[in-house]
């Protein structure tokens, strides 16, 4: 290559780095896996290399990813935040263990770990309670998301054991995998596109404006450095345990998270056991990172510009897998929402055998630029469903036809609508659609809904093609005989229907509001609606002001609860719910009294009277509030025997009363 060649080919190259970072760390979007990402990063490396004068002194290897959002106060690092530098070749791997042996003095002792697919966050302890936590950034500076980090419950707010005055831990936020599928199935039940895989996930949900939802996510975090001029461990590996007996949450030896050995058989022997063993963590790695342990010798090996030189990451290459295209089908969802899905020859994938892949939409066809008959590439991520990543153009046929998405419901034949700014296709036909109305009655008896026993997906299907309901509220007037009449099912199978139906109509008011389907009305939105205003009626006649001045409900939900009523067959439905005997009212318990009003309470230790659970009824029966920690806004503890010591000291540093169980049953009786 000549130096003009080379100065278009690093302009280029490095214009889509600086785009790929973009959309990656600020949009949490990625429009290349990160192979292709890293791949196109080496080849700038060496042609900065090769002609170390084109090199742009802010060019993408030089610099760490992250960027700033702004939406959050942006704090220094007191150390920088830097990267890691990384290989997905086992050769570069021995080359950089024999580089460091040369370059440091005495023994070398390394620590592997694994290299969690999340958003970086360093933490700041000052004696012993969180102070700060920020993002990684640009790597000299980052975000305050400490609000939001306090919701993780791995997170320790204040510490135990023998901690030093002043530190600062490093880890790594993730979406455990269950967390992730049950946000995507929450979402999915809402009618909400979902989310594509768990570290985007992960990063966007750290930055969200509202902790509340940060807090419902369910996100974890494993803490992997420790960072002052004060440690008590003189290397990495103590340092991590020691972290441990603080109280945080630290990758351990006994689950093989953490290895520390001085060869590099010790090292491969790492790689090659968790290259085999990661589909069975119950969270995301991309590879494994190698430390060297001694705090002395990182120093001697010191930084470059963008990663210390004391580690190095080994990443792991997506499995991936090539397959056919047989066909590409469209599912309709309960909302309308159409996603098109490509059906492929069977290929082995990451332990499964893949068959379907989501194509989420009509932009990601387009981007694929899929063509019928391709041979495509499949990965398996966290994705509850794989996915497409990739054609194999050499193997298309000249005749090929690209895929087109369809414009018509394949199931009701209506004319598709796509929304401003909307990613999906909708069919608009919600009352005559049998998917979206068989979806709207599944939704309506599962378990966060009306709950109903005796009844699943296949017997709604079963009841709606017989003629026999179709709506919710058709399942209230079923017989005995319709019931039993059915295919596969008994006298018993009947009895236990109806019996599960009249069961239901117990159910609170806030679950019946979920169940109705009210797109973009989930569970806790439910609750916040029926809390504010009480029952249906006022729901109905409830203006948007009255609607968006609820916690948690915005425009989109308020235009949505408008338009849900503005349909009279959706009226017809409340009717017929009413009149099958659901409950459309808050029950609200009335308080035995309201000497605890505005109290903050904690209950600890052994009771002689109450049981802890009668205890804690007691305080919500006479207005107060159960807390389950001791602060300065905790208005004071029952305390029973066994109070634990730390507790106590707690209590009395901060001068909180304690009553005793015979003094809190006099308050409460008004003695
Ligand atoms: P990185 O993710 O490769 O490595 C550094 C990060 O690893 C640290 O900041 C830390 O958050 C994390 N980490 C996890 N476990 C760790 C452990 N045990 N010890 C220390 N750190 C640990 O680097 P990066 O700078 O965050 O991101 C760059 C990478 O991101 C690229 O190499 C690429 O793979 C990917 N990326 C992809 C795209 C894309 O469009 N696909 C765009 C930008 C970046």
């Amino acid at each position: 290559m000549n130096i003009k060649e080379a100065t278009t080919r690093i302009e280029d190259l490095s214009k889509e780095l600086n785009l790929y970072n973009h959309q990656y760390y600020i949009e949490n979007v990625s429009e290349v896996s990160d192979f292709e990402y890293d791949q196109r990063l080496k080849e700038l490396q060496d042609l900065e290399e090769k002609f170390p004068e084109l090199a742009y002194p802010n060019s993408p290897t030089k610099r760490v990813g992250g960027d700033i959002t702004k939406k959050f106060n942006t704090v220094k690092h007191e150390y920088p935040m830097l990267s890691l530098s990384n290989s997905y070749s086992e050769e570069e791997i021995i080359e950089w263990e024999n580089r460091v042996k040369k370059l440091v003095h005495g023994q070398v002792n390394y620590v592997c770990e694994l290299k969690y697919d999340g958003v970086a966050i360093g933490i700041r302890y000052e004696n012993g309670a969180l102070v700060q936590a920020i993002t990684r950034g640009d790597g000299t500076q980052g975000e305050d998301v400490s609000a939001n980090v306090k919701t993780i419950r791995t997170i320790p707010l204040h510490l135990k054991g023998n901690y030093p005055d002043l530190f600062e831990i490093r880890g790594e936020i993730f979406f455990p995998l269950e967390s992730f599928s049950s946000l995507n199935k929450t979402r999915e039940e809402n009618g909400e596109e979902l989310f594509a895989n768990p570290r985007n996930s992960a990063s966007g949900t750290l930055k969200m404006q509202d902790s509340k939802v940060v807090a419902e996510r369910g996100l974890d975090c494993f803490l992997y450095g420790v960072y002052g001029t004060d440690l008590p461990a003189e290397g990495h590996y103590n340092s991590v345990l020691n972290a441990g007996e603080w109280g945080f949450k630290i990758p351990t030896p006994q689950k093989k998270y953490l290895k520390k050995t001085d060869s590099i058989e010790g090292i491969m022997e790492f790689i090659h056991y968790w290259d085999e063993k990661r589909a069975d963590l119950p969270f995301e790695i991309d590879g494994v990172v190698i430390k060297v342990d001694d705090y002395s010798q990182q120093e001697e090996l010191g930084n470059t510009a963008k990663s210390p030189r004391w580690a190095i990451a080994y990443k792991f290459k997506t499995e991936q897998a090539s397959a056919d295209l047989e066909a590409v089908t469209y599912q309709v969802g309960r909302t309308g929402a159409v996603t098109p899905v490509a059906n492929l020859s069977p290929v082995a994938l990451g332990g499964t055998i893949v068959r379907r892949a989501s194509l989420y939409n009509e932009d990601q066809i387009n981007k694929l630029d899929l063509h019928e008959n391709d041979v495509v590439y499949v990965e398996k991520g966290g994705e509850i469903i794989p996915k497409i990543v990739a054609v194999d153009l050499t193997q298309r046929a000249e005749s090929a036809k690209k895929v087109e998405f369809i414009s018509v419901c394949p199931e009701c034949d209506s004319k598709l609508q796509r929304l401003e700014g909307e990613a999906h296709h909708y069919c608009p036909n919600d009352l005559g659609c049998p998917p979206q109305i068989t979806g709207r009655i599944i939704h309506f008896i599962s378990r966060k809904a009306m709950d109903i026993e005796g009844i699943g997906a296949e017997t709604v299907e079963q009841l709606f093609s017989e003629g026999l309901i179709h709506n919710s509220a058709g399942l209230y007037t079923l017989t005995f005989d319709q019931i039993a009449g059915l295919e596969r099912m008994g006298d018993k199978s009947a009895n236990n229907l109806l019996k599960g139906l009249e069961e239901s109509k117990k159910i609170p008011f806030e679950r019946v509001l979920f169940a109705l389907g009210i797109r973009h009305v989930g569970e806790t939105v439910a609750k916040k609606i029926a809390k504010a205003l009480k029952n249906i009626d006022a729901i109905k006649a409830a203006t948007f002001d009255e609607l968006i001045a609820i916690d948690e409900v915005g425009e989109k939900i308020a235009i949505s609860i408008q338009q849900h009523f503005l349909q009279e067959e959706n009226n017809q439905i409340v009717a017929g719910l009413k009149t099958a005997g659901l409950q459309f009212e808050i029950v609200e318990k009335e308080l035995d009294s309201a000497v605890l009003q505005g109290k903050s309470i904690v209950v600890s230790g052994v009771f002689q009277t109450l049981s802890r659970k009668e205890l804690k009824e007691a305080i919500e029966a006479n207005g107060g509030k159960n807390v389950g920690s001791i602060s300065s806004k905790t208005t004071f503890i029952v305390a029973g025997d066994n109070m634990g010591p730390a507790k106590l000291e707690k209590a009395e540093k901060l001068g909180v009363e304690i009553l005793s169980e015979a003094d809190f049953i006099k308050l409460i009786k008004g003695e």
